[in-house]
C-alpha cells in the first residue's frame, strides 16, 4: 500500500450496545458510568478499527507489511483476527487487545500484525507518543500529582508508568549544544536546589538560543553552588570549536564557569545586565 499524501482511510461501522445501570440522571452520575464504560468501549473500538485496516490491507496486491521469514509482502492468509491477547497502553488506561495474525503463503510463518497496524515496536505496550505525554506529565508536577490529576478525569494510569516513563525518555536525552543555532547561550546556576542525597548542590543550566528564536537547553548538570562547570561544558566544547563565528556566552560573571573553559576555547563574554548592578 504505496503511502499516498492524500490517503482517504477506510470508513469503519462501530454498532455499540452496552448495558449499564445508571443510577441516577444527574451529572455525575452519567460520567461515573461512562467511565466503567470506558475500557470496554476503547478495546472495542480499537479492535473493530485494527480489523477493519488488517482486512483493507489483505485485499491489497501488496501489503504494507513483510513476512519476517521470507520478506514476501504480497501473499498472505489470515490465521485469526481475535487471537492471542496482547496489553497496550492507550492515552486513558492500558486495554487488551485480541491479536491480528497471517500466515505467509510462501513459506508458511506466522506472524501478528497488531503492533505494525498501530505503528508501534513488538512487544512495546507504550508508544512514544503516549509516553511523551506521561513524562511531560511527570516532569511538571509531582509524579503522586499526575496520577491524580488523571484519575479526576477518569485515567488509570498509574504514578510508576509515569515515572518509567520518565525515567526512559530521560535516559535517552542528551543535552549538548546543537552547531546548526546560533554560537549564543547562556549558563547560570539555577539556584534550585537539589536535596535528595545532593544536599548542597544546584542545578545549573546551560542554554542556547535558537535560529528561529527561542530558546533550547543545551547543557543540565547537579553541582556544588560554586562549583566546578566542567561537566555541563563537557560534552559541548567540540561543538563550540566548529562554530563559525565567535562563540557568545552571556553570564552572570561566575568566575567558575571560566575556568572550566580556559585554554580549551576562546569565548566572548558579556556579563548579564541583571548581575552588573
Ligand atoms: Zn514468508
Amino acid at each position: 500500500m504505496g503511502a499516498t499524501p492524500q490517503q482517504k482511510g477506510i470508513t469503519i461501522e462501530f454498532d455499540c450496545q452496552f448495558r449499564v445501570c445508571v443510577v441516577q440522571s444527574s451529572f455525575s452520575s452519567i460520567m461515573k458510568a461512562f467511565l466503567m464504560l470506558l475500557p470496554q468501549l476503547l478495546e472495542d473500538f480499537f479492535q473493530k478499527v485494527l480489523v477493519g485496516f488488517g482486512e483493507h490491507e489483505m485485499a491489497q496486491e501488496r501489503k504494507s507489511f513483510a513476512c519476517q521469514c521470507c520478506g514476501n509482502d504480497r501473499e498472505f492468509i489470515w490465521k485469526t483476527r481475535h487471537g492471542k491477547a496482547t496489553i497496550v497502553l492507550t492515552w486513558f488506561r492500558y486495554i487488551t487487545l485480541k491479536q491480528l495474525q497471517v500466515q505467509c503463503k510462501a513459506c508458511g510463518s506466522k506472524q501478528y500484525i497488531t503492533r505494525t497496524l498501530l505503528g508501534m515496536e513488538p512487544r512495546k505496550r507504550i508508544t512514544e507518543e503516549t509516553r511523551r505525554k506521561l513524562v511531560l506529565m511527570g516532569a511538571l508536577t509531582s509524579y503522586r500529582v499526575s496520577e491524580k490529576f488523571g484519575k479526576m478525569f477518569g485515567w488509570a494510569i498509574d504514578k510508576m508508568t509515569i515515572w518509567r516513563s520518565v525515567q526512559r525518555v530521560g535516559a535517552g536525552i542528551d543535552f549538548v549544544l546543537d552547531e546548526n543555532e546560533v554560537p549564543r547561550c547562556e549558563a547560570d546556576g539555577t539556584g534550585v536546589g537539589i536535596t535528595i542525597a545532593k544536599r548542597g548542590k544546584e542545578l545549573k543550566v546551560l542554554v542556547q538560543y535558537k535560529k528561529r528564536g527561542g530558546i533550547r537547553v543545551a547543557g543540565i548538570d547537579i553541582g556544588n553552588y560554586n562549583g566546578s562547570w566542567d561537566k555541563l561544558f563537557q560534552k559541548s566544547i567540540e561543538v563550540i570549536k566548529k562554530f563559525k563565528e565567535p562563540f557568545l556566552l552571556l553570564t552572570d560573571g561566575d568566575t567558575s564557569i571560566f575556568e572550566s573553559l580556559k585554554g580549551k576555547v576562546t569565548v566572548l563574554v558579556q556579563r548579564c545586565l541583571w548581575h552588573i548592578p
